[in-house]
C-alpha cells in the first residue's frame, strides 16, 4: 500500500483554515485520500509522501505539454519582467489574438479572462445581447463552469425512463431556483429534441452551450451529423451556438473540435490548454456577435491579459502550431487504447472508448454512449474500484469515471508502457475482490 502518512497529516492541518482542507471542492477526496502534491515534470507528479505518479488528470487539462515545460516557463518569466497588469493594454493581446485565430476559423474576433467559467460566462452574456433573448441551451451531463446559470446536472442515476426527462437540479445550494426558468436540458446525439425544445421555446432561446466532446462526462461525444443538424437548426431558430472547447480546445487538434468535426461556432471559448496551465481563458467569435463587446456589453477584469500568462500562451500557441506535438499526443493516445483494448479482451472484458485519443473516455460497454443517459448502461462501479488501484500503483486518472484521461507531449512511449502494465495488474486486482470489497469513487463530480 502507498504510504499518505503526510497527505493525511495535511490534510487535518489545512481542513482548519480551508474549508475541506483544499482550494476546490474537486480537489477533495476524502480525509484519508486526499492527496497533497509537491511538485509536476512532465507527464508525472509526485506527492508530499514521496509518491510518484503517472498523472492523466493534468489539473483537468491545461497541461497539454506537461509540467514545468522549459519552453514555456521561460517565456513566462520574461513575461514577469513585463511587470504584470497594468489597468492598460499590451502589444501581444494583438499577437496572441492573432495566433488564435489562425488556429480556429471562427475566432475572428478575441477576448481574454482568466477560467473557463468566466469566458463562458462571458459568452453568454453575449449571445444574450446579440439575440435579445434570455434563455439558454445546455447539455445533460455536461459541465461549464462554477457559476448560476450552468450549474445544474440532470439526475441520470436517479431517473426512470419511464417518467420522461431526468430531473434537473443545481449542483451547488446556493444557486438561485430562478434560474431554473432561464435554461432548458437536451441530451446529445438527438436532433428531433432539440429541434422540439427549439419549436417550442426559440422564440426566448438566445444560445446553444456544447461540448461535442465532452470533457467532463467520460469524452461522450456528438456525431458529426448532429453537429451538422445543430449548426443548421441554431441557424433556423436564430439561436448562437456557443462550443465550450474550454478542454477540447488546443488538445484534439489546432483548430480544436471545430476542426476536427468540420463545424464552426458562433462563439467559442477557450483555456485550459491554451497556456500549458497559466490562467488564461478566451472567448472569441463571429465578427458581427464579438462587436457586441464595447456596443452594449461589458467584459474585462483587472487580471485579463497578465503579462505572465499572456507570454505563456503566445508561447503554447507558437510550440502547438508550429510542431507536431498534438500529433504526437494523439499517437501515444491511441497506443494506450490499443494496449488497454489488448488487455481487457484477453481478459473477456467487454469495452469501448470515446472521446479522442488526447482525452479517453474508457467505458465497461461494448459500444460507448451516445449521451449521458447511456452512460448508465456502462458499468462505472468497476471503473470506480480499478481508479482505486491505479493510484495505489502509482497512476493517476480521475476517481469518477466521468472525467476522461488526458495526454500531454511528455507522456511518451516509456510513460505508455509503464501505465499498461500497471493497468493490467489494476484490472486483475479489482477482479479479484468481490464487489462488496472494492473501493468506491472519492469525488463524486468531475471538473
Ligand atoms: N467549460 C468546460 C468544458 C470545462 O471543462 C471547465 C472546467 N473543467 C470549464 C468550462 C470551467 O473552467 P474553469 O474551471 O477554468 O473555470
Amino acid at each position: 500500500m502507498r504510504s499518505l502518512k503526510k497527505s493525511n497529516a495535511q490534510f487535518r492541518k489545512a481542513v482548519t483554515r480551508l474549508p475541506l482542507g483544499v482550494a476546490s471542492n474537486f480537489r477533495y477526496w476524502g480525509p484519508d485520500k486526499t492527496i497533497y502534491v509537491e511538485r509536476g515534470k512532465g507527464g508525472r507528479i509526485w506527492d508530499i509522501d514521496g509518491n510518484e505518479y503517472i498523472d492523466y488528470r493534468l489539473g483537468y487539462g491545461p497541461a497539454i505539454l506537461g509540467y514545468a515545460d522549459e519552453r514555456v516557463d521561460e517565456a513566462a518569466r520574461k513575461g514577469m519582467d513585463v511587470g504584470g497588469v497594468f489597468a492598460l493594454a499590451t502589444e501581444l493581446e494583438y499577437e496572441v489574438a492573432c495566433r488564435i485565430s489562425e488556429m480556429v476559423p471562427a475566432a475572428e474576433l478575441v477576448r481574454f479572462s482568466n477560467s473557463g467559467t468566466e469566458a463562458v460566462m462571458a459568452a453568454l452574456r453575449v449571445a444574450r445581447a446579440f439575440s435579445g433573448k434570455d434563455q439558454h441551451l445546455i447539455v445533460e451531463g455536461g459541465y461549464h463552469g462554477i457559476f448560476n446559470e450552468v450549474l445544474w446536472y440532470s439526475d441520470v442515476k436517479a431517473w426512470d425512463p419511464k417518467s420522461g426527462d431526468p430531473e434537473v437540479l443545481p449542483s451547488s445550494e446556493g444557486v438561485p431556483n430562478l434560474i431554473k426558468q432561464l435554461f432548458h436540458a437536451v441530451p446529445l446525439n438527438d436532433a428531433n429534441v432539440l429541434e422540439d425544445v427549439l419549436r417550442k421555446h426559440g422564440d426566448r432561446i438566445a444560445a446553444y452551450l456544447v461540448e461535442p466532446i465532452m470533457g467532463n462526462c467520460c469524452g461522450i461525444s456528438a456525431t458529426p451529423e448532429y453537429m451538422q443538424a445543430v449548426r443548421s437548426l441554431c441557424d433556423k431558430y436564430n439561436v448562437v451556438l456557443i462550443i465550450d472547447e474550454v478542454k477540447t480546445g488546443f488538445r484534439v487538434a489546432k483548430g480544436g473540435v471545430q476542426e476536427l468535426m468540420g463545424i464552426q461556432a458562433d462563439l467559442c471559448t477557450f483555456a485550459k490548454a491554451l497556456a500549458n496551465g497559466y490562467p488564461i481563458s478566451v472567448v472569441a467569435g463571429r465578427e458581427d456577435i464579438m462587436r457586441k463587446i464595447g456596443d452594449g456589453v461589458v467584459h474585462g477584469g483587472t487580471f485579463t491579459a497578465h503579462s505572465v500568462t499572456l507570454a505563456a500562451a503566445n508561447r503554447t500557441l507558437e510550440i502547438l502550431a508550429e510542431t507536431d506535438a498534438l500529433a504526437n499526443i494523439a499517437a501515444n493516445g491511441e497506443k494506450l487504447r490499443e494496449g488497454i483494448n489488448g488487455i481487457l479482451t484477453a481478459r473477456g472484458i467487454k469495452h469501448s472508448f470515446a472521446g479522442h485519443p488526447a482525452m479517453s473516455g474508457l467505458f465497461f460497454n461494448p459500444e460507448p454512449p451516445l449521451n449521458y443517459r447511456e452512460w448508465l448502461d456502462s458499468d462505472y462501479e468497476f471503473y470506480d474500484a480499478m481508479a482505486q488501484e491505479l493510484h495505489e500503483l502509482g497512476i493517476l486518472v480521475e476517481p469518477d469515471s466521468r472525467e476522461p484521461w488526458f495526454l500531454c507531449e511528455a507522456h511518451d512511449i516509456d510513460c505508455v508502457e509503464e501505465t499498461l502494465d500497471k493497468f493490467e495488474q489494476a484490472v486483475d486486482i479489482t477482479m479479484q475482490k468481490s464487489p462488496r470489497d472494492r473501493g468506491k469513487a472519492t469525488a463524486s463530480y468531475a471538473q
